[in-house]
Order: C-alpha cells, then sequence, then structure tokens
C-alpha cells in the first residue's frame, strides 16, 4: 500500500494477494482478467479461494471458445455452484479476448463510450479524525472532489471522524461515510442522526454507507434516515438487487465486478440499474491495473448520471502488474482505447502458480 496501510470498520491491511489468469488461445490471442479480494474477511472471498476455484474450474473449460461469454458462464456455472469471485478473473479475460478478436475496446463492446472521462473518489483511510481530515486538501490538490471516508468502527469517534473531515471540504464535494458493515443498528442510527444537518449545513453531498451486516439491519436504519443511502456489501446478485428497489432500501448501489462474478453479471447488473434509475459506484473488491481496466470499461459505458464514482484502484499499490492502465488524471480516468481491457501484464511481477493445458 502506497500510504502503509488501509483500514476500514475494524479491520486493516498493508497489503492485498491478487490472482491473474491468463488464458491462451489456439488463434494466437492471450486474454488477461484479475481478481483481488479485500483480504479473507471482508466478503465470502479470499486469494486462495481464488486460486483453488480456478484450479477446480480451468480444465473443463478447455476447447470451449472464449470468446461466447453467456456459454462460458454456464459451463463455469454448471461445474461450481457459486463463488462467484472465483469466476469474475476468467469471465474478465475472456471479455478481453473478444475485444482482441474483435478489434475493439471493452467499453464499445459492453454498450459504447457513454462518457469521456470516468469519475473517481479516493478513499480516506480511517485513523485519527484529524489525520484523516489532513489528507483533504492533498487529495484536493491531486483533483479529487469525491471522498470515501473509511468509519464503522467506534461509533462516538466515527461521528468526529465525519466532522472533522467536513469541516476540510468544500461545498459542492462529496462526503461518502461508507462503514463497511461496522456498525450495530442503534451505533448507526446514533452517528446518522448525528450527522443529519451536515449536509445542509455545509453544502457538502453527504451520502451513507452499508451502515450494518445484514440487508435488514441497512433497510431499519435507512427508514429512520433522510442521508441519501448507499448499499455495497449486501447486494451479492440481481435478486438483492431487486429486492432492494421493491423495499425501497437504497438511492445508489455499489457495483464490484468480482462480487457478481464478472463483466457478464455485472454489465447485467448494470444495464438493470440504469434502467430502473439506479446510479451506481461502479468498482471492485480491490485489484491492480487490470482490475481497474474492467472497472474503467464498465463506467466509460455507463451513462454519467448513473456512474456516481469509481475506483483507481492501482493508484494505491506500490507493484506495477500491467502496462496500459487507465490514466487518472485530475479526479478522473480513462481507459485505453486499444482492444481488449487495453493492458499488457508484467510477467516478472507476477509468479506463476499454476497451469492448465
Ligand atoms: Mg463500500
Amino acid at each position: 500500500m502506497r500510504e502503509g496501510s488501509y483500514s476500514w470498520s475494524t479491520q486493516s491491511h498493508t497489503a492485498f494477494d491478487t490472482t491473474i489468469v491468463l488464458i491462451d488461445t489456439d488463434a494466437g490471442i492471450t486474454g488477461v482478467g484479475e481478481c483481488c479480494p479485500l483480504g479473507p474477511t471482508y466478503l465470502p472471498a479470499y486469494a486462495h479461494g481464488v486460486r483453488a476455484g480456478i484450479s477446480q474450474l480451468a480444465p473443463g473449460l478447455i476447447g470451449y471458445d472464449p470468446t461466447q461469454l453467456d456459454l462460458i458462464n454456464a459451463v463455469m456455472d454448471t461445474q461450481l455452484k457459486g463463488h462467484p469471485y472465483v469466476k469474475s478473473a476468467i469471465d474478465m479475460a475472456c471479455w478481453d479476448l473478444l475485444g482482441k478478436a474483435a478489434g475493439l475496446p471493452l467499453y464499445i463492446l459492453l454498450g459504447g463510450k457513454l462518457q469521456e472521462k470516468v469519475k473517481l473518489y479516493k478513499v480516506v483511510t480511517r485513523a485519527d479524525p484529524a489525520s484523516m481530515a489532513e489528507r483533504i486538501p492533498e487529495y484536493r490538490d491531486q483533483g479529487f472532489k469525491q471522498f470515501q471516508v473509511k468509519v464503522g468502527e467506534d461509533p462516538a469517534t466515527d461521528i468526529i471522524r465525519i466532522h472533522r473531515v467536513a469541516q476540510e471540504m468544500e461545498a459542492g464535494e462529496v462526503l461518502n461515510a461508507d462503514a463497511n458493515t461496522g456498525w450495530k443498528q442503534h451505533e448507526a442510527l446514533q452517528v446518522a442522526d448525528a450527522i443529519a444537518d451536515l449536509g445542509k449545513q455545509t453544502g457538502i453531498h453527504l451520502t451513507f454507507e452499508q451502515p450494518c451486516l445484514s440487508y435488514h439491519e441497512c433497510l431499519a436504519v435507512r427508514q429512520h434516515t433522510d442521508l441519501p443511502f448507499v448499499l455495497d456489501e449486501c447486494i451479492d446478485s440481481i435478486g438483492a438487487l431487486l429486492q432492494g428497489l421493491h423495499d425501497h432500501a437504497m438511492d445508489m448501489i455499489n457495483l464490484k465486478i468480482s462480487r457478481f462474478g464478472g463483466l457478464t453479471r455485472a454489465r447485467q447488473a448494470r444495464d438493470l440499474c440504469v434502467s430502473l434509475g439506479l446510479p451506481m459506484n461502479v468498482e471492485d473488491s480491490w485489484g491492480g491495473e487490470i482490475t481497474t481496466a474492467a472497472i474503467a470499461h464498465l463506467a466509460h459505458s455507463t451513462p454519467s448520471a448513473f456512474q456516481f464514482q469509481s475506483s483507481a484502484f492501482h493508484e494505491y499499490a506500490t507493484t506495477q502488474i500491467a502496462t496500459g492502465a487507465p490514466v487518472v488524471d485530475n479526479g478522473t480516468m480513462t481507459a485505453s482505447d486499444a482492444p481488449g481491457l487495453g493492458v499488457e501484464p508484467i510477467l516478472d511481477a507476477l509468479e506463476p502458480i499454476a497451469q492448465f493445458h
């Protein structure tokens, strides 16, 4: 981690273990995909699980046409029930192959370039309130106007964290208070009440994200606050998305590619959100240049009114794993126009662990 550590809710990590998939074809084209869980306790996903799952799936996929994405996903689903994150890196590599075979950047295949630049947020990692607040001018100088402020630890300190960060912010900027499931319901209600008027007082656009672990706790909190509400961790399927829409449980979701099982399923959710009027943070759990490229292509092909913000994860990393990553500039990123994801893995930066023929 460029900043030393990444802390959210009650968790803190100094590094993340990522898995890269390369798929070679008889056409001489290679596709690349990536899946990087945010440690083993963020979602039901972990780095060794990605590798174990790919070992389970890969032998049965040899011989299939990787450009037939729905077929590939159907084959994966008949070979392994669930475990969407395991399938994500394979699905992503197949999309890269489809783009390379077609000679088109993925944003074209995902619907077209609906926006030239992808809006980014910057994470303000959980720390003491004063150090978190100090980050804001520094990130603003880099061009960021949207800040995801990590809370979800001790609610009394979290209230101070949000107020201190808000003091450093300017009207019109976004303060996304993300608890990453960290509060109990009564704690979330206490925080929501303590910051209820902060947006009105400051002109900051305040959002409240995934306060509690379960959907039902989040829904109860949502029913007692007027804060714009984002659901993230519990939106893990189209079914969960439809349930949330039915219950008016959120104003926005966080769409994470690997949580849905890859670009194929994330695109389905994206299209559904656009049709139903629900804006999204288009992103993933974590990753390097390859994951960030996938995020950028999905976000480019999303109408700007529906892409609230995204994340350029490679900007947080100290190890570069590919060239051709989206270019980050002034709080936005822009994907490569090269075919597929537009990235080239740096093989020297990777450790080979398994090969399937
Ligand atoms: Mg979140």
